[in-house]
Parts: C-alpha cells; sequence; structure tokens
C-alpha cells in the first residue's frame, strides 16, 4: 500500500473514525470509496474505527515508522480500547497487547473485538457535548468526534455537566461514508431529558468512570483479573461465604439499594431480569459482562473505577496472625509461632499457606472454618521442617527406637514416620524388636511364621525373586537373610535366572508355533486344538507350560490365540459339515450332526442348544445365499 502524503494530528479524545473524517476532508477526497481504498488498499467497514482500534498493522503506512503517532498511542488516546479491555478475556488481551507492540495483522481478533464489544449497545447515533463542540472550534478552529459521548450510559458530560446530544448522523450511516463532525455540527442542541436529570448525579458518575477507563482501562488486566478481584472484595463486604460462594439474594438487593431501582430500571429497560449479569461477576463467566456492567460493579463496592483499582482487598480469611504451628514436637504447636506465606483462590478453594519459624514446618489448609482441632491433623504439611528430621534422626541412629517407639516419640503415626524416613534415606526398621506372628490364630515363632508363609506363595510363584518376594511377604527376606538363608536362596531365583527363564520362553514360544504349523498341515482337522495337543507334538510336558503360563505372557497370547474352546471347535466343524451339504444342495440337519461328528452324548447334551441355533443359522445362510 503507497503510504498516505499526510495524516491528521489526533486531537484529545478523538476516536480514530473522526480522524478518518478529517483526513477525508483535507485529502480533498470526494469519493468515500476512494478514501477508503486509500486508507485501507481494500474495501473496509469504518464504524467500528468509532470505538475500537482496528487494523493497527495499517498505521506505519498511515503516518510513516518515525511519526510520533504509533499504534500505542491511537490504541490509548484514539480509541475505546482501554474501556474494552476490562471485559476482554486473557487470550484477547494478550493477542490485542501484542497487536499493538508489532502491528501484526490479526483478523480473527478484529472479528471477536467487534463481536464483542458490539454487545455494548453502542447507541444509535453519534453524540457530542455541546460545550465541548465550542471549546474545540475556539481552541481547533473545527470541532470532532469524541470518544467518551459515544459509550453507553455516558448521558452528561464531565466536564461541562451538559447533557449529551444526539447528532443527525445514525450509526448506521458510517458503515461506508466519512462524516466529519465539523459538517455535521452546525447547530448545537441542548435538550435534556427529564428522567436523564432526575439522576444527574449517577450517570456523571458513569461518564466519569468511562472517562477513567478510557485512559486507565488496561491496567485492570482483563475480565479474569477484574472477577479475581470482585470475589475478594465481596468476600471483604460478608457478601460471600469464607470458601467464596457467593450469597445471591445479598448480593442483589444490596446493589439495588446502593444504585436505586429506578435508575437501574433505566439502564436496563429491555430486560425482565436486568440483574441477570450480577450471577456471571466471579471468574468463570466473567467474561460475558460489559465494561457498563463493571462499572456499575465498581461504583458499588468501591465507590468509582479508580476506587475499585486502588483497592487493596482487606481479606483475612484464615483471621490474623500469629496462626498455631501444627508441628506436635514444636513448642508452638496449637498456639502461635506460625506466620502467613500466603492466600490463594484455587479452583472455589480459599488456600492458605502457613510457616512456623522456630520448627521449619509449613503446612497448607482449604477449609478456613475449621477448629484447630479438625485441621491439625489434617492439613496438608509442605514441609516437616528441620526440628522434626533432625529428632527422627536422632530417633533412629542414636536412641535406637523399634519402629513403634519411634512413631510414638514423633507422635505421630508409623507409616508417615516410614515415609518421611525413607525420604532422608533411613529405615525405621532398623531396630525392630521380635515381632508376634499369628498363623491361622495361633501364636507361632517367626520360624515357623516365615517359612510357612513363603512356601505358600512358592506355590504360586515357583520362580520367585528378592523384589517379588519382598512385595508379597514384607520382611521376610530380612528375616531369612539373618536366620535361614540357605532355604530361602535355594528357592528364590535371580534376575539371572529370569533371564534364562525369559529365554526358555522364547524358545518354547517358537517350539509351539511349529507344532501348531505341523498341527495345521497334517494333524486330524476333526481334532480339537488343545494345549496338550500342542505340547505333545512340541515334546513338552503339558504340565511345563500349563504351570508357567502366569509368567509367560507371550506363550499365554499365543496360546489363548489358536487353542479352541469347545463352542469354537464345534463351530468350525459344523461349518465343514454344513459346507459338503451345500455343495450336494442340502440343508444340514441334526442327524449330519450325529453322524459326521461323533458327539460323546454327554458334549452333545451340554452343547445341544448351541448346536441347534447354530444349525439354524447356517441353514438360513444358506438359504439366503442360494435365493
Ligand atoms: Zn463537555
Ligand atoms: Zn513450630
Amino acid at each position: 500500500m503507497r503510504r498516505l502524503y499526510f495524516f491528521p494530528t489526533p486531537y484529545p479524545d478523538e476516536c480514530l473514525y473522526s480522524i478518518f473524517c478529517r483526513y477525508f476532508v483535507r485529502s480533498g477526497s470526494t469519493s468515500n470509496k476512494k478514501t477508503i481504498f486509500e486508507l485501507f488498499g481494500e474495501a473496509q467497514s469504518i464504524t467500528s474505527f468509532v470505538y475500537l482500534p482496528r487494523r493497527l498493522e495499517l498505521v506505519d503506512g498511515w503516518v510513516g515508522p518515525d511519526s510520533l503517532i504509533t499504534r500505542e498511542r491511537l490504541a490509548n488516546s484514539n480509541s475505546c480500547y482501554g474501556y474494552f479491555s476490562i471485559a476482554f478475556t486473557e487470550m484477547m488481551l494478550r493477542e490485542m497487547e501484542e497487536k499493538i507492540v508489532t502491528g501484526g495483522s490479526n483478523r480473527s481478533l478484529e472479528r471477536q473485538m467487534i463481536q464483542k464489544c458490539r454487545r455494548s449497545h453502542w447507541p444509535e447515533y453519534l453524540r457530542y457535548c455541546p460545550e465541548c463542540t465550542k471549546e474545540d472550534i475556539e481552541s481547533f478552529g473545527e470541532t470532532y468526534w469524541h470518544r467518551l459521548p459515544q459509550l453507553p450510559g455516558v448521558e452528561y458530560c464531565p466536564k461541562h455537566g451538559k447533557a449529551i446530544q444526539n447528532s443527525s448522523v445514525h450509526l448506521k450511516e458510517t458503515t461506508m461514508r466519512f462524516l466529519p463532525a465539523s459538517h455535521t455540527l452546525l447547530k448545537l442542541e441542548g435538550k435534556e431529558k427529564a428522567e436523564k436529570w432526575m439522576h444527574k448525579e449517577k450517570y456523571l458518575m458513569i461518564a466519569k468512570d468511562s472517562e477513567w477507563l478510557l485512559m486507565n482501562g488496561r491496567r485492570l488486566k482483563g475480565c479474569r483479573e477484574v472477577a479475581r478481584k470482585y470475589k475478594e472484595l465481596f468476600m471483604e463486604r460478608g457478601l460471600t461465604t469464607a470458601q467464596g460462594i457467593r450469597y445471591t439474594e445479598r448480593i442483589k438487593s444490596e446493589f439495588i439499594n446502593y444504585h436505586g431501582e429506578h435508575f437501574l430500571s433505566q439502564m436496563f429497560p429491555d430486560r425482565k431480569d436486568p440483574l441477570y449479569w450480577l450471577d456471571f461477576a466471579f471468574v468463570s463467566v466473567s467474561e460475558h459482562l460489559r465494561p457498563l456492567h463493571h462499572i456499575l460493579l465498581m461504583e458499588f463496592l468501591k465507590g468509582s473505577a479508580e476506587g475499585f483499582y486502588k483497592a487493596v482487598p482487606d481479606n483475612e480469611p484464615y483471621g490474623n496472625g500469629p496462626w498455631p504451628c501444627i508441628n506436635k514436637l514444636c513448642h508452638h504447636y496449637g498456639k502461635d509461632g506460625a506466620e502467613k506465606i500466603s492466600v490463594s483462590y484455587f479452583n472455589g478453594q480459599t488456600i492458605g499457606q502457613f510457616h512456623c519459624a522456630e520448627c521449619g514446618m509449613k503446612y497448607q489448609r482449604s477449609r478456613p472454618w475449621q477448629t484447630f482441632e479438625e485441621y491439625a491433623d489434617h492439613a496438608i504439611k509442605l514441609d516437616y521442617g528441620h526440628l522434626w528430621y533432625d529428632k527422627l534422626r536422632k530417633c533412629i541412629l542414636e536412641d535406637k527406637l523399634c519402629p513403634s517407639d519411634v512413631a510414638k516419640a514423633m507422635k505421630s503415626t508409623k507409616k508417615t514416620v516410614e515415609i518421611r524416613a525413607a525420604e532422608i534415606g533411613l529405615d525405621i526398621r532398623v531396630n525392630r524388636r521380635t515381632r508376634i506372628f499369628y498363623s491361622k490364630g495361633k501364636q507361632v515363632s517367626a520360624d515357623m511364621y516365615y517359612h510357612e508363609k513363603v512356601s505358600e506363595v512358592l506355590e504360586e510363584h515357583p520362580e520367585l525373586t528378592v523384589k517379588e518376594l519382598n512385595e508379597l511377604v514384607p520382611g521376610a527376606y530380612a528375616w531369612f537373610s539373618k536366620n535361614d538363608f540357605q532355604w530361602l536362596k535355594d528357592r528364590l531365583v535371580t534376575d539371572q535366572e529370569k533371564v534364562y527363564w525369559a529365554e526358555w520362553e522364547q524358545e518354547q514360544l517358537e517350539n509351539l508355533k511349529e507344532a501348531y504349523a505341523t498341527i495345521q498341515k497334517e494333524g486330524d482337522s476333526n481334532r480339537r486344538v488343545t494345549i496338550g495337543w500342542l505340547c505333545t507334538v512340541a515334546g513338552l510336558r503339558e504340565s511345563e507350560i500349563k504351570g508357567r503360563l502366569h509368567r509367560f505372557e507371550d506363550i499365554r497370547a499365543f496360546i489363548g490365540e489358536v487353542v479352541e474352546s469347545k463352542e469354537e471347535w464345534l463351530e468350525r466343524r459344523f461349518k465343514v459339515v454344513a459346507k459338503k451339504k451345500k455343495e450336494l444342495g442340502q440343508e444340514i440337519i441334526l442327524a449330519d450332526i450325529r453322524r459326521e461328528m461323533r458327539l460323546k452324548p454327554n458334549t452333545y447334551k451340554k452343547y445341544a442348544l448351541f448346536i441347534e441355533m447354530f444349525i439354524k443359522e447356517l441353514n438360513g445362510d444358506n438359504r439366503s445365499e442360494s435365493d
């Protein structure tokens, strides 16, 4: 696109549309279309430039890269971006900020922005303050379209206190036409509607807050951050539970009380439920709020948008410190000693983290209403702290306490102590004393207990490694290594042996596959394929395979694939019989099955129903095929 020869210097609070209008006039253009092509290089609807900083990628072409008129300045001072940005999602905001910096074209963002901002009910006509217009002419020799009067809810000029007037320019007319204010605002009006005048102070507040947001809205960082702050401020006002669940009805009635029912019905005349959006104020759906909603909420909470921005939520869902330490070994336990690390909100929970400087324990709570007795044992310990670990080391290494005494000394459970000890490389069981063993309800010696238990396990798992044993019978290995190691050694397999077995499996798998191939080629096709048959052909004992199936996954898979269940076998054979009969043009009947297959009476009886259904099915197939 060709560089423009000049670009009008923007006036204070002038919207982009107005700048383009002045360009149109000063360039002496007589064709709207021609000027639109000069500016955008293509057809472009220009209405949205009343509000939005669009097509910023073209700014270098409008003003040249070294101009003081930058994308940043146009977005900030000549569009309503700051105002609308408080309703933007994090993603839109990020993309827009990026666009302002890089000037990259982003059409989908533009579409989203228009969609979002249109929902704000743009007024029907371009509007103006008569006093501002007079001042413009005095200062600059011409007037222009300001941003502020175009915003919904702005009914009075905050500077002059005058009622905002509709011009004769309908917003729809601006789609493809440059209609400069200096040509339009020849006769200034001063109408003031009684119902607006009734609430002049309220409208002035909205105008002031709209103005503040135009200039500062970006500092609020989008609807998510705003919603987060709403939640905190609602909480501060006692309008939510401690966990942040809002009291819907109370919020509504206090809100109506603050703004006045009459004023609100004027602001939202079309809706049956004009305050439906109050329910959206908190995080997840807050993007549905319009800037005007935000303004009313901010005023309700902190008097103004600026007040809202500056407010620091006074929020202590966990009360005021010092908070109790929850380390039972610490002399601050249950009393004090802990400081707050943070309070944050996550997934609807109020997470508080605390730290005792004395013992180093850090813990986290998520239910602010619980009493100390309720949470002390359940709070998540983020760090047990130096005091706790030092004592644990002493118990195990110096005092040589047995596990249950360690737990007692630590005022904790054996399990907790065991896990924590393992973390610092200690085993609480090193000082274990004789345990009492029971077998089948009777007290027995450790000797008997372990021999019995391991023998039992070995029956089920003939090839057991040390690791597996430790899982199945904890403590057994340690006992045997002190007392009867040879016995255990003779019965366990090592990892090397496991390798041997793995090789053995692959070898036998090959054998079995070969056996299966032989059966397929030369075996009696009437015979059912079973593990026994496969083993016989492969030269293996059936028990060698069957007894180890649970361990040999590959063999197990292969067997599962080729060995036939009784039903599978019957089915296979029926099909052969049926095929023969079909070739003769006959249906298969029960007598055929009896004669051809020579089933044992028991087998026949057991599978009678299955056989009957299958015959029907096969005959059905035959018929439909011969039709
Ligand atoms: Zn004014
Ligand atoms: Zn402590």
